[in-house]
């Protein structure tokens, strides 16, 4: 896999596990924020077309519902909400032969280019975290839904891949803000930048923030010994990490073989940044 340059800033997302309920509002704030179409009708159309297999919901953040496997008085469950992780070495940008994904410089997003797309899926394919969603057929809103979209969010159409690039927007949006306040662009204070599902959770299961700097909180959440990212071992450097004070999830999480315990791995990989 080709190099990719490390950036002064690491805009990185921390979720606490235990503290997340899987009520779905982050979901529900993601969709509404980005513009993703309600799916019924469109679902309907394809089967319509004869397509009701290859239909996949256009979702930027899946919440996956995980269970140590136990019965009765033992048995435990926990949500996992898996946005783009944002890969400091992303297999997605790697194999796009159009370079309608990218590294961003300011931040370390992976960005999507939606006009610079043709829908070869190569990305979805190189993906092992599952992020990325095609699109199937023109998204279909509503009357009336047309007039509450984001601005600043593109409409993707027909033949385009998607996913989560943590409301970069709002990025756009708390730079524009420190230049009318006469502040440093490139020095947002914490919280100055959020995307909307960290925004929208009400437990404050989602922290967010540039994980290189030491006065944003998500720079010591990081560093938790009960912090892990998915799939750490594939050399993906995720800027998405998750904390859980319980072994089954942490184990579950990085998806390690009944065989091999976390040891196998030099411990469960939390904190490694800069
Ligand atoms: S589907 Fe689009 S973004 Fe993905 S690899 Fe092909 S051209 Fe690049
Ligand atoms: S999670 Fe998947 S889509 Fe996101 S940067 Fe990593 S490889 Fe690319």
């Amino acid at each position: 896999m080709a190099g990719f340059k490390e950036f002064n800033i690491r805009w990185s997302m921390v979720v606490d596990i235990d503290k997340c309920t899987g009520c779905g509002a982050c979901m529900t704030a993601c969709n509404k924020e980005n513009n993703i179409a309600p799916q019924e009708e469109a679902k309907a159309r394809l089967e319509s077309k004869g397509f009701p297999t290859r239909f996949k919901k256009i979702e930027w953040l899946t919440i996956y519902e995980l269970s140590n496997g136990k019965q009765g008085g033992d048995h435990d469950t926990a949500f996992l909400p898996r946005p783009c992780m944002q890969c400091g070495m992303p297999s997605c940008v790697s194999v796009c032969p159009a370079i309608a994904t990218d590294k961003n410089e300011e931040g370390g997003i992976v960005s999507q280019i939606y006009p610079r797309c043709f829908g070869c899926r190569y990305c979805m394919a190189s993906c092992p975290y599952h992020a990325r969603v095609f699109n199937w057929d023109q998204p279909i809103f509503p009357e009336g839904m047309e007039k509450q979209l984001t601005p600043n969010v593109s409409v993707r159409s027909r033949g385009v891949v998607e996913k989560c690039n943590f409301c970069h927007h709002r990025l756009m949006y708390a730079k524009d803000a420190a230049r009318v306040a006469g502040e440093d662009p490139e020095k947002l204070a914490d919280g100055a930048y959020m995307p909307a599902c960290a925004e929208a959770c009400p437990t404050g299961a989602i922290s967010f923030g540039d994980v290189k700097n030491p006065e944003h909180e998500v720079h010591e959440l990081a560093k938790s010994p009960y912090a892990f990212r998915l799939l750490e071992r594939l050399g993906t450097d995720p800027q998405v990490y998750y904390i859980s004070k319980r072994e089954w999830v942490r184990k579950q999480g990085d998806n390690y073989l009944e065989s091999e315990g976390a040891a196998a791995h030099g411990g469960n990989g939390g904190g490694q940044h800069g």
